[in-house]
């Protein structure tokens, strides 16, 4: 295991949710931290007290991820602030529950820009200086969804499932490069998400109940300090799915 001393982490919507817990985890294992947020800056400044008591560098970045300016934006803003990103966990996503008669093209659009595109574009972005410097860790927050359909729709499913294409592609172009790509598959995780879904219930988890966000949390840091692990989903989901 690498030590992740002085690493700078990129972790998105982490205002809140999975997010906030990486963040204040890699900020424990050493790492300084941009904190993106969309709207709350109120809670992304309370995540950015946490990561400075564990005596790190913070900054609070906002920025809608749906647009794509914005998202190069929130890179520029983090390098310039802090240097280049060496641990990029693309965690920010919506999930609109919603029939399947109702999906429509606008529907599909909005959840795959937030959740796919906006990690695309964000992998992008960090990359050239990862390349440069032939180190780098890329984290994709997925979803069961991806593997058996889950509970919020197929809009949903397919932009997660994009996910894991992005990171076999990543993880197989840049083994050479000291990057590595793998996908965070979580089910259910209590946070805001899975309280505002009613169909979310823990009867649907093997081992009976929720999912806690420092659970994820741990399978993403222990995916920033390994340099062998990459191409590969990490189910976080109480034995919903097996892989
Ligand atoms: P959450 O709703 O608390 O967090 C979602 C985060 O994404 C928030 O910080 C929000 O601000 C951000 N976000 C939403 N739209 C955005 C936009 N347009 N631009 C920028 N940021 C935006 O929920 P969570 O459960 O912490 O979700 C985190 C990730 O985990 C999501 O990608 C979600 O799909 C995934 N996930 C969660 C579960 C679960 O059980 N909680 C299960 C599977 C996958």
């Amino acid at each position: 295991m690498e030590p992740l001393s002085d690493r700078i982490a990129l972790v998105t919507g982490a205002s809140r949710g999975i997010g906030r817990a990486c963040a204040e985890a890699l900020a424990l294992a050493g790492c300084d931290l941009v904190i993106h947020c969309h709207q709350r800056l109120d809670l992304a400044n309370e995540a950015l007290q946490a990561v400075q008591a564990s005596g790190r560098r913070g900054l609070v970045v906002q920025a809608d991820l749906a647009i794509e300016s914005e998202v190069g934006r929130m890179v520029e803003q983090a390098e310039e602030a802090l240097g280049p990103i060496d641990i990029l966990v693309n965690n920010a996503g919506v999930a609109h529950p919603t029939p399947i008669e109702s999906i429509t093209p606008e529907v599909f659009d909005r959840e795959l820009a937030t959740n796919l595109r906006s990690a695309f574009l964000a992998t992008q972005a960090v990359l050239p200086s990862m390349r440069a410097r032939q180190w780098g860790r890329l984290v994709f927050v997925s979803s069961v969804a991806a593997q058996v359909g889950g509970v919020v729709g197929p809009h949903y499913a397919a932009s997660k499932a994009g996910l894991h294409g992005l990171a076999h592609a990543y993880a197989s172009q840049l083994a050479r490069e000291g990057i590595t790509a793998n996908v965070v598959a979580p089910a259910l995780i209590e946070t805001d998400m899975v309280r505002s879904n009613p169909k979310a219930t823990p009867a649907l988890i093997p081992v009976g109940r929720f999912g806690t966000v420092e659970e994820t949390a741990d399978v993403v840091v222990m995916l920033a300090r390994n340099g062998y692990v990459t191409g590969q989903t990490v189910n976080v989901n109480g034995g919903w799915y097996f892989s």
